[in-house]
């Protein structure tokens, strides 16, 4: 075979013949390469073939922890093997080219219209909604929506005087601060006081202004797995606009919940059946039931979307709105998405869900029996729980729990709760689809195995609290 690159003896035809190849064809010599290793943090001057630089990232991801093993996450790390093969087929269509993919723009837009539904809108057909990166982008883009009402509303005093606020529990994901910060809202963050752990309606209200473009109700919440009482924070909303004549909107965070209350919760009022509730986000990479990164974003209607946030592509010769922070994405989630709507219907979705929550009971349940333990959350949420070390117990805390899991392979985060219950630090459990039964068993007897060693501790070994705390939800 002819050296790659070098063409043909035909001297006329080699620059033709070296463009009509695609560079990753050719083999390097595998005999005389791999003399040294290739420098990590600069692009090595020359190719590799295929099978060496496959396994050399290979075998570097082997040191990555096991994903299943990871009790930290809300994000899904199983799917069956269909999905896996829908996704790469999939994996080279581009979300935003509506108008080359229009079947993978058409099943986004049946997504959205399935939420819609299971999400009670008024109109499912009047809702708006998109796919987005995930539950951080949507809830930038909910945001966004909210403060453009409020500004076209107090367009007398914004921006020359008026500074707007978000008002929301302190129990918020990390992407809500990061909407302040990028946006320049002032969050109004509600402590946690005593065992209340997230937003409560009274406090909400309070906090609320002429300045304030909405409320955001946690659906639940990252640190317990609790939910916000939504229903009650629309209420609290309802009297102060009887008062006041405030209208302030809310947006449920649901990005956990909003895939694990329709299914488990059917009697919880949540969603766009309280006519405060103007938008929801979820991921639907969590509860969804997908591989990252999917999530959604859902109006009750169009006027809480203002139209100038709207950006139109091309889409089989018309145009069709998008609303979205990038403009290339891939689409193999957003059909994954429709793929697992498709595949378990409500039905499925509700076994898969009641599943994660007994699991996550009946880990909570042995826990509590251990008796080193105090319970915050049972798991009858989102299926997710913490807990702390119950008082008696001074030689050991969470933060060692959590270091001599690990050295078994689990990953079960312990962290300090913010203002103003800094004084405790819990260990949260996720329950997801595939960790099952069985894989929640052997994690009691783990954890049952390390008790002694840890009760004979002199005293807490942890000694670099800051660097243990440093997890982000
Ligand atoms: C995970 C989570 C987010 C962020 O979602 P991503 O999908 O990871 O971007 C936002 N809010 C809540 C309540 C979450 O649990």
């Amino acid at each position: 075979m002819a050296p790659l690159h070098k063409g043909t003896e035909d001297t006329e035809s080699a620059p033709f013949r070296r463009l009509a190849l695609n560079p990753f064809f050719g083999q390097a010599d595998p005999v005389g390469g791999m003399t040294q290793a290739p420098p990590r943090h600069r692009m090595p001057d020359g190719p590799l073939p295929p099978s060496s630089a496959y396994q050399l990232v290979h075998d570097e991801l082997m040191l990555d922890g096991n994903s299943r093993l990871n009790l930290a996450t809300f994000v899904t790390t199983w799917m069956e093997p269909q999905a896996g093969v829908l996704m790469s087929e999939c994996r080279d269509k581009n979300m935003i080219d509506k108008d080359e993919y229009p079947r993978t723009a058409e099943l986004e837009r049946r997504c959205v219209a399935m939420l819609a539904d299971l999400w009670h809108a008024p109109d499912p057909n009047a809702a708006v909604g998109c796919s987005t990166t995930g539950s951080s982008e949507a809830c930038m883009l909910a945001g966004m929506a909210l403060k453009r009402r409020w500004a076209m509303k107090n367009a007398d005093r914004y921006p020359s005087t008026a500074r707007p606020n978000l008002v929301m529990g302190i129990n918020v994901q990390v992407c809500w601060e990061k909407f302040c910060t990028f946006w320049e809202v002032e969050p109004r963050l509600v402590p946690m006081e005593g065992d209340r752990y997230h937003l409560d309606a009274a406090s909400a209200a309070e906090l609320c202004d002429e300045n304030t473009i909405g409320v955001v109700a946690v659906l639940g919440s990252t640190f317990d797995g609790s939910y916000e009482p939504v229903a009650e924070i629309c209420a609290a909303l309802d009297d102060l606009q009887a008062r006041t004549g405030l209208d302030i909107p809310v947006h449920v965070d649901g990005a956990s919940g909003g895939m694990v209350a329709p299914f488990l919760d059917e009697d919880l009022v949540w969603d766009f059946q309280l006519p405060r509730v103007s938008s929801i986000n979820t991921s639907g990479h969590k509860y969804g039931l997908v591989y990252p990164g999917v999530g959604w974003a859902l109006w009750r209607g169009a006027e809480e979307l203002p139209e100038e946030l709207v950006f139109r592509v091309n889409y089989l010769g018309g145009d069709m709105p998008t609303f979205a922070l990038n403009f290339s994405r891939p689409g193999a989630q957003v059909v994954a998405q429709y793929y697992t709507f498709l595949r378990l219907g409500r039905e499925g979705y509700r076994a898969v869900q009641q599943t994660s929550r007994d699991v996550a009971r009946g880990l909570a349940e042995r826990i509590d029996a251990m008796g080193d333990f105090r319970l915050l959350t049972r798991g009858d949420q989102l299926p997710v729980f913490a807990f702390t070390t119950a008082p008696e117990v001074t030689s050991y805390d969470v933060f060692d729990v959590s270091r001599r899991l690990r050295e078994q392979g689990w990953l079960v985060p312990a962290y300090t709760f913010p203002a103003h219950r800094e004084d405790l630090s819990v260990l949260r459990v996720v329950c997801r689809n595939g960790f099952s039964a069985d894989l929640a068993s052997l994690f009691v007897e783990d954890l049952d195995r390390l008790l002694p060693e840890l009760r004979r501790q002199p005293h807490p070994f942890t000694h670099d609290k800051a660097a243990a705390t440093a997890f982000h939800h």
